[in-house]
């Protein structure tokens, strides 16, 4: 499929998933957004960053996909809530990107996570993607929510070297509340990730008021841990670098006031993963 539009594009590498990227595909028809989600030709990215050592094993370029149904109070990244925000990419020129990096990804022991946004809104780009990672032997990771996970089948899953899986909440109100989304699907996936016994990381973004209930925290903790499966858990302590991001959006943000947590609350919430057994960072 020809990448169609008439807007001006950024590069398709950003210093940082924080620069603020909006209507980079508005241009394409709807047809052929309907096209690109069904066969994966396709995709719609915020970008392409490279040197992240957070997401994931080793040095990563990450892919950031736009588009999510979920909107956390927390989001730093607002803007690719709508997948038309994103630069369309063929699966070429995105296999393209990627295999720039193929060398420096060897050296460094890392790999090609994909994240967003959510990935699982473009599913068949995703696996198309992570298919041309593993055939130039790059390792793949999937930052996701997991509200798709019911999309990749059990073939799907074994070209995902490791899922790195958002726990928001467990209280299913609370998490209606952050994410205005059901919790189950994402517990549901879990649950199916550890039978079929694939590497997960689990993340848990720490907002004070929100999600530093040390009754939650143990319960997700608690379920983490039955999983089997959970190789590590981050703990990802609440900011404020996407704030600029919902004013430029001319969305409400809740969380004007919110500091980040303290160390003790930070402290407390690890040792609270730590004491089922689960390794923490
Ligand atoms: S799931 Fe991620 S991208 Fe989607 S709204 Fe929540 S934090 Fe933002």
């Amino acid at each position: 499929m020809p990448e169609k539009t008439t807007l001006k594009q950024p590069p398709i590498e950003a210093k940082s998933p924080y620069e603020l990227r909006v209507n980079l595909g508005k241009n394409i028809p709807e047809t052929d957004v309907r096209t690109a989600l069904a066969t994966g030709d396709m995709g719609f990215l915020h970008s392409f960053t490279t040197g992240a050592t957070v997401d994931g094993p080793g040095v990563r370029v990450v892919a950031w996909t736009a588009g999510c149904m979920w909107r956390c109070l927390y989001c730093h990244n607002p803007d690719t809530w709508t997948m038309t925000n994103g630069i369309p990419v063929t699966i070429a020129r995105a296999t393209e990107q990627l295999s720039k990096y193929r060398h420096g990804l060897k050296a460094m022991s890392g790999g090609l996570t994909i994240s967003g946004g959510e990935p699982l809104m473009q599913h068949r780009f995703v696996l198309k993607l992570f298919t041309a990672a593993k055939a130039m032997g790059i390792h793949t990771a999937l930052d996701t929510n997991g509200y798709y996970g019911d999309r990749l089948t059990d073939d799907d899953l074994e070209r995902i070297d490791l899922v790195m899986l958002d726990m928001k909440t467990w209280d299913p109100e609370r998490h209606r509340n952050l994410t205005g989304m059901d919790v189950e699907p994402t517990l549901n996936f879990a649950r199916r990730l550890a039978a079929r016994r694939r590497k997960v990381w689990a993340r848990y973004v720490l907002v004070p008021g929100l999600t530093d209930d040390p009754e939650d925290i143990a319960k997700t903790a608690s379920f983490a841990a039955e999983l089997g499966n959970v190789e590590r858990v981050d703990v990802l302590p609440f900011h404020q670098m996407g704030k600029y991001k919902w004013k430029q959006l001319g969305l409400e943000y809740k969380l004007e006031t919110v500091e980040p947590p303290d160390t003790d609350t930070v402290e407390r919430t690890l040792a609270a993963f730590r004491n089922v057994g689960l390794t923490t960072f």
